[in-house]
This record gives C-alpha cells, structure tokens and sequence, in this order.
C-alpha cells in the first residue's frame, strides 16, 4: 500500500500529528495490519461513493483505500553525520513512497523550538540540508564506482553522467524531485541509485487556530515549497476532531473557517502527488476502493486484487460510478447501455465500478 514517511524537526507537532492519524482506528478489525508497528498508522482515505455504492449493493461493509503513514523519528541537525537517532532514519526512508515533512508555524512559548524561534523556511532548510547530505554521500562512492565502470563498459557511460548531473543539483543545494527533472536528471536512475531525495515531498505546516484560515499566510508558505503540495492543519485540533462525531467535527471546522480536517486532505494530498486514483468494486459483502496508477490498464488494475486476476484476465464490466448513481442499479445501468466490456488494453478511470472476468 502507499506510505508516507512523516518528518521534521523535533518539537514541531509531529507525535501529536500522528497519534491523532492512528486515533482513527475505525479500521482495526477489517485492516489486520493497522497494528502491525508502533511507528504505522493506516489511515482511510475517505470517499463518499462507497457508502452510495453500498446502498445500490446493499454491502454488508464498506472498505476504503488506505494510506499508511510512518513515523520517522531522528532527523535533527547534522543527522546524517550521526547526530541524534543518526543514520538509523535514513532505512526508514527508503522504504517509504513519499517524504511529509512537518513543518511548524504555530507559536507557543511553552514548546521549545530547537533553533530558539519559529521559521518554517529555516527548518524546511534544515531537512532538506540532511537529505541532501545523505544522498552527496551515497555519491561519494557510486560516481567514482561508475566513472571506473564506464571506462570498461561503455554502456554504464549515461549512468556515470547522470549520477554526476544528480551531483551538481544537489551540491547547489537543492532536492532532486524539485531540481532534478529540470537539469535533465534521469530521476528513474536517480531512484535505483537509492538517493532518498528523489521522492515527493509533501510539506504539512502545522498553525495555530488563528492561522488556520489565514489565506495570506497560507499563500506564503505555498510559495516556500511550490510546486510540492502544502497541507494546513492544526495537529492538537485534529486530535480533538478524532474523539468526535462526523458531523460536530464537520461544524468545528467550519468554525475555524476550514472545511476539511488536516487529515483528510493530507490523505488526499497524498494520493495527488503520487499520481494515484481508485476504482470500485461492490456486492452484497462488500463495497471497496482499490488503489492504482493513473494510466493503469484494466489487468493491472485486477491485478492489485489478485495477482490471479491479471494473469487469467478476460475482460472487465464496467460502469461510471455516475452513471450508475444515475441510473440507480446495475440492471437500471445495463438496460440504459451504460455498461461497457472492456478488454485488456482499457485505459481505468477514476472511479470505474468493476467486475473482473477472469481464468483460473
Ligand atoms: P514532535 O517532537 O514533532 O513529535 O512534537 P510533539 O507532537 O511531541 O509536540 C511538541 C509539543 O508541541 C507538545 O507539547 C504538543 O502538545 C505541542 N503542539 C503540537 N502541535 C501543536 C499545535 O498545533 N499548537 C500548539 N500550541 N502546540 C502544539
């Protein structure tokens, strides 16, 4: 599944962030996983069609896609010199799909702030300076591995250039996911060199109430990180959103002039900067939302079901969800033509309610 990797100075509001992510234990029972590891929280990403499809279907249960979160303690200044927890984050990392750093805004003169005082471009800095360094280390030896292998192999002569392209950006000072694709940096190879900056970053500014529905502040910080996604939320108010019913949490909101919890846009934010979208699948049991690619064709997209279903694929029965919606049942859509047979090389689109035929 998706994991986001959450970072950040101490202090900043990173626990209070994440116990209020793992709060949302509505999944426990259907996710055994979700209590796998202290440090991993899965958290649902909420869509709204599931519980219109489970009326249609008349599904025992609802599964929305999730979104795992680790939390990666560790990264102070000079962390990638050992410092701190030192290189123990650099694993945890890896691993994950994207990069989320917390990032404080709020003040408040009872939590310490590590530099003395509150300066999102500075700790943003700060970050950014230790990825960079563990990335210009694990250079330090594959460029001069791969200028000797090129001198035999001629074919390894665009990895050695690209990974001295990757150098350069990342010597001025810059992450290779915001830098790279503009210095012409294969970021592809980039990955399969391991250097962690080539993942996307997602900055979560952590405010005050009174920042929250501060537009121009929140401009500001946009700019700071353009173009990764920015996420505006208030982690102690998202904790007090955890412990109560959908609706009073939709009107606390509103209150603070926001309409949608950190949380859930974090969730969505996520899914956008990876390049993901969902399909559907619904029945009596169940209706659930699957996790896949943009561009995904219909075998890849049953294949996240079961790897069964891609091999032995024949084709997919597909409605819109709108149109389904519309039409008010299956049968209702079929007699209105609204569902398609598409075969393998069916581009998915978001929100496509399937059924997988298929060989066994
Ligand atoms: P971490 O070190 O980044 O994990 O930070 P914590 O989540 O432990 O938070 C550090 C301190 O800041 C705690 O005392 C929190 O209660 C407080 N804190 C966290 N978020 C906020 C916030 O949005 N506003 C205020 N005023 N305090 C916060």
């Amino acid at each position: 599944a998706l994991t986001i990797g959450i970072v950040g100075l101490p202090n900043v509001g990173k626990s209070t962030m994440f116990n209020a992510l793992t709060k949302n234990n509505v999944l426990a029972a259907n996710y055994p996983f979700a209590t796998i590891e202290p440090n991993v929280g899965v958290v649902p990403l909420p869509d709204a069609r599931l519980g219109k499809l489970a009326e249609i279907f008349g599904s025992e249960r609802q599964l929305p896609a999730t979104v795992s979160f680790v939390d990666i303690a560790g990264i102070v200044r000079g962390a990638s010199e050992g410092e701190g927890l030192g290189n123990k984050f650099l694993a945890n990392i890896r691993e994950a799909d994207a990069i989320c750093q917390v990032v404080r805004a709020f003040e408040d003169g009872d939590v310490v702030h590590v530099d003395g005082k509150v300066n999102p471009a500075s700790d943003i800095e700060t970050i950014h300076t230790e990825l960079i360094l563990a990335d210009l280390q694990t250079l330090e030896k594959a460029v001069p591995r791969l200028e000797k292998e090129s001198r035999i192999k001629k074919d390894v002569r665009p990895a050695y250039e690209n990974a001295v392209a990757a150098q350069k950006v990342l010597e001025e000072g810059k992450t290779l996911y915001a830098a790279g694709p503009a210095a012409g940096v294969d970021m592809d190879a980039a990955r399969g060199l391991g250097l962690l900056t080539t993942k996307p970053f997602i900055y979560v500014f952590n405010l005050d109430e009174d920042q929250l529905a501060d537009a121009d502040l929140h401009a500001s910080l946009r700019e700071l990180v353009a173009p990764a996604d920015a996420v505006f939320l208030n982690a102690k108010l998202e904790m007090d959103l955890m412990d109560m019913s959908a609706e009073d949490a939709q009107e606390m909101l509103e209150s603070f002039g926001a309409t949608e919890s950190g949380l859930d846009q974090l969730a969505r934010v996520g899914f956008h900067t990876l390049g993901l979208q969902t399909y559907l699948t619904a029945g009596p049991k169940e209706s659930r939302a699957w996790t896949i690619g943009q561009g995904w064709t219909a075998p890849q997209a049953a294949g996240v079901i079961h790897t069964d279903f891609q091999r032995g694929f024949i084709k997919a029965e597909i409605v819109s969800f709108d149109d389904l919606v519309e039409a008010g049942s299956m049968a209702a859509a079929k007699a209105a033509g609204k569902v398609r047979m598409e075969g393998k090389d069916y581009v998915m689109q978001d929100g496509d309610v399937v059924e997988f035929r298929f060989n066994v």
